[in-house]
């Protein structure tokens, strides 16, 4: 049977308010990358579509990364001297810096100043706040009611456990009649949000869910897994199965009124940006494509240049761009059913496209021809090219002035631009002019990188 969406066993609005209801189902879990909120949600995953779970232990090292500690957390609030509640991680579990180690104690409000966030530009949103990697903790809190607190002194409690255990991720395999794959990735380590990424998670399902109904060509893998070190682990360990991949995606920020953008994969001119581009045109409706760039979802490990697979990312609002974003903000009222539906349709469409255009011979000549080196140019090579190095160990960010916000952003961007396309065929020239950034601070951060044994000269 091809795959037609008229051939679809249930009507595609049935589908939308099966994905809106998992994402309510969902919300209210305080995942991270690790912990009972990301088994949580897969189990409810897996009432819909037969996901393998799969665990690896603290302490495991992948590529040059290592697995950090499990995090759970039971409750967390933050309480005057009359014992009322000013901050209650049971109202929203935006409240907490996800990781955030357990304390109880009476502290002067100073001091609890120092581990609260706020925005004081949207005053009447909850930030979410991470602390993944630097043992501490936080709470986050509307700015509003941050200024109403004057008391000398608050209660605080978090009950929260870092131990060893595990990193938890969820994966599917719909087998075609090929080996060639098609990646479907989305994360599931965002606590209370929304667009960010339970739309992504909830597209995924729906497709898989509805997909492995027909006879496909592809073999479609859907990996769920924690943003950055889920895709870190999953491609050290399936390093062997990555040239399975002719094609991939990833979901996020799929539920919004947005219209669509498109990112592209690294190399920019591969089937899968073809086909999305194709499909885009043929739905009439605005829609933007963006080069790639080196931050931003797990594309950023999937298109690192030790892998380089051909995986962009089909998205409506970009994250970052958007006032709700990494906020209470981004919650069940932000979601538009309609948007959700056509996410899907799209997502849809394009699988489709790809498995009516599937033949070993284009996939053949899609393999990446080999760039031509300039004379008289610097040319690097990351030593860390399987997905990006942990900067965190590094001590990077310190180096390079920071009197001003833009010097410190130009810097991460030159760091994320060099460790990307340092492969032996970009020159610091190229690199420069593909990011917009000035040549000089290139090169500096090059020397930089270059200091840190993060680079090495071709
Ligand atoms: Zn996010």
């Amino acid at each position: 049977m091809t795959i037609e969406i008229s051939k679809l066993s249930e009507s595609l609005e049935v589908i939308t308010e099966e994905m809106f209801s998992l994402i309510q189902e969902l919300f209210p879990i305080c995942r991270s990358i690790t912990g009972n909120g990301v088994r949580e949600s897969l189990e409810r995953i897996k009432e819909n579509i037969p996901i393998t779970k799969h665990e690896i232990p603290t302490g495991t090292k992948v590529f040059d990364w290592i697995i950090p500690k499990e995090w759970n957390i039971k409750d967390a609030y933050v309480t005057d001297l009359n014992g009322k509640k000013i901050i209650d991680f049971q109202k929203s579990n935006l409240h907490i810096v996800s990781y955030s180690t357990p304390i109880k104690k009476q502290i002067s409000l100073d001091e609890l100043k120092k581990h609260i966030f706020s925005i004081p530009e949207k005053p009447d949103y909850i930030p979410y706040a991470t602390s993944y990697y630097n043992e501490t903790w936080g709470f986050c809190l509307e700015h509003n009611k941050l200024i109403e607190m004057n008391d000398e002194k608050y209660n605080i409690s978090i009950e929260s456990k870092l131990e060893d255990g595990f990193l938890t991720y969820g994966e599917f395999l719909i087998e075609g009649e090929s080996k060639d794959e098609i990646l479907i990735s989305s994360y599931i380590c965002h606590p209370s949000m929304c667009n960010d990424n339970l739309s992504g998670v909830v597209v995924a399902t729906a497709l898989a869910k509805y997909l492995k109904n027909f006879k496909l060509k592809y073999s479609i893998r859907f990996l769920f897994i924690p943003e950055t070190i889920g895709a870190i682990s999953w491609l050290y360990l399936n390093k062997n199965k990555t040239n399975n991949i002719k094609h991939g995606l990833i979901l996020t920020c799929l539920g919004d009124s947005g219209h669509f953008i498109y990112k592209k994969s690294r190399r920019g001119d591969t089937e899968i940006d073809e086909t999305v581009v194709k499909i885009l045109n043929e739905s009439k409706k605005k829609f933007e494509v963006v080069d790639f760039f080196p931050w931003g979802s797990d594309e950023r490990q999937f298109c690192s240049p030790g892998f380089n697979l051909p995986v962009g990312s089909l998205m409506r609002s970009m994250y970052g761009k958007f006032p709700e974003y990494h906020t209470s903000a981004d919650n069940l009222e932000f979601m538009n059913k309609n948007s959700l539906q056509e996410s899907f349709e799209q997502y849809f469409l394009i699988i489709s496209e790809l498995e009516k255009n599937f033949t070993k011979a284009k996939i053949e000549s899609k393999i990446m021809k080999e760039k031509v080196r300039l004379e008289h140019e610097d040319y690097f090579l990351s030593t860390n090219p399987n997905c990006e190095p942990q900067l965190g160990k590094y001590d990077l960010y310190e180096k390079f002035g920071g009197q001003y916000d833009k010097e410190k952003d130009d810097l991460k961007s030159a760091i994320f631009w060099i460790l990307n396309f340092s492969d032996g065929s970009h020159s610091l020239k190229e690199i420069a002019a593909r990011s917009n950034l000035d040549l000089e601070i290139i090169k500096k951060t090059a020397l930089l990188l270059e200091s840190k044994k993060l680079i090495l000269r071709d």
